[in-house]
């Protein structure tokens, strides 16, 4: 069983990350779908799209793109450029396809972006992250405002009633939905005891979202994640 205040060392902790990057790039934890694994690859060609659902304001849209471009940039990630798509029927299927008694099953919805034909380049497709902001609620949940995934490259926010009116909160939900699809599957109160990180209560990775700002263990793990992917790739490479 997994204990929260588990103590590490900053070289366990990094050590712990790495391999928790590895399982999810190509070990127990990547992506299966109908018996076919999936390497994450999605980052390769830096594209983010995004998609609407009917209803969703470009204000939405805008402040979504702002808020991953503003965490890219704070964690020194490569640039991501962002294609908006709005209300395109393809994803529109995708989100019918997902949902169970008319609310979005998430791990539904990730599987089906990972799969899909327009990431696959034998069939005219490339490699690329999705993002689709609905006006749905999750599955017997009414309170989460998003999910997303770095082993699927998605995003899905479930901004129903007048969700979107609430900029400020949408803010945190966007950059800490931003911290889930560029590496964190966990949130911060999962690390608790990380020799020479303070344990912020305050930082975005809590599930609550209290405030915009990532503490720097939390940013730590992300750099880690993406050290340990750029290894993965100049081994698979070698
Ligand atoms: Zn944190
Ligand atoms: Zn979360």
């Amino acid at each position: 069983m997994w204990n929260n205040k588990h103590y590490f060392s900053l070289h366990n902790f990094r050590r712990h990350v790495a391999e928790a990057a590895t399982m999810y790039f190509r070990g127990s934890r990547s992506p299966v779908v109908n018996g076919r694994r999936y390497l994450p690859l999605w980052w390769t060609s830096g594209e983010v799209r995004i998609f609407t659902e009917q209803g969703i304001t470009d204000p939405t849209v805008n402040t979504v793109i702002d808020m991953l471009k503003q965490r890219a940039n704070e964690l020194d990630l490569k640039p991501f450029h962002f294609k908006v798509f709005g209300p395109h029927p393809s994803a529109l299927q995708q989100v019918r396809d997902s949902l169970v008694r008319g609310q979005i099953d998430p791990y539904k919805f990730f599987d089906i972006c990972v799969s899909e034909d327009y990431r696959d380049q034998s069939k005219g497709g490339m490699q690329h992250a999705d993002i689709v902001i609905t006006k749905r609620s999750f599955l017997d949940d009414t309170v989460s405002w998003g999910a997303a995934s770095w082993a699927h490259g998605a995003m899905i926010f479930t901004l129903h009633g007048d969700r979107q009116h609430h900029t400020a909160f949408l803010k945190k939900v966007a950059l800490h939905e931003a911290n889930h699809l560029f590496g964190m599957p966990l949130h911060c109160d999962h690390y608790q005891n990380v020799d020479g990180y303070r344990y912020d209560t305050r930082c975005n990775m809590h599930y609550c979202c209290p405030t915009e700002v990532l503490c720097p263990k939390c940013k730590d793990f992300i750099t880690q994640w993406w050290l340990q992917i750029e290894r993965e790739c100049n081994i698979t490479k070698a």
